[in-house]
């Protein structure tokens, strides 16, 4: 359970995104209906043969509202299952409980804290803090001036990489 999401909110997850796709559709519909309906090819559209011999202008009109309604309803409630079965009923917040909502979100913090580590692994600089934390302390560094050109060089060179004097 912990680390995966369940198979009831994947399936929960999914059902939402079919509940918006058919919202949508349905509110797609409404155009397409009405625009035969208004069209000089009204009576033979697809949408308005079908439901038009049971159907005066007026619920034509209470269909179209319905229908419009119904299918923000249904691409709400799609929302809302996507929400829930991404992150949980605790995670989504509609239990509050934060014991449940962390176990809940636990695998999108884990996807979170690999994907924090990927990036601190590509910078030097973090990993020489890290080494430093680690208690495995960085050598000092050690340079030496140069006496003609007050150039620093590296503790072990021999001769300034500026002005090429032996030091
Ligand atoms: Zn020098």
């Amino acid at each position: 359970m912990s680390g995966k999401i369940s198979n009831r909110r994947k399936f929960v997850y999914y059902l939402g995104m079919m509940f918006i796709i058919i919202g949508f559709l349905m509110f797609l519909s409404n155009f397409i209906f009405i625009t035969f309906e208004g069209s000089p090819f009204g009576h033979k559209g697809f949408f308005f043969r079908r439901t038009s011999p049971f159907l005066g202008f007026d619920s034509i009109v209470g269909g179209f509202a319905i229908r419009g309604v119904s299918s923000f309803t249904l691409i709400i409630i799609g929302g809302v299952l996507m929400i829930v079965g991404r992150a949980g009923l605790a995670g989504s917040g509609i239990i509050l409980d934060p014991e449940r909502a962390r176990e809940d979100l636990k695998p999108w913090n884990r996807v979170k804290g690999g994907m924090i580590n990927d990036t601190l692994n590509e910078i030097d600089v973090v990993k020489t803090v890290t080494r430093k934390l680690s208690g495995e302390e960085a050598e000092p560094v050690i340079k030496v001036r140069c006496s003609s050109c007050r150039t620093l060089n590296d503790e072990d060179a021999k001769f300034c990489k500026n002005c090429g004097k032996s030091l």
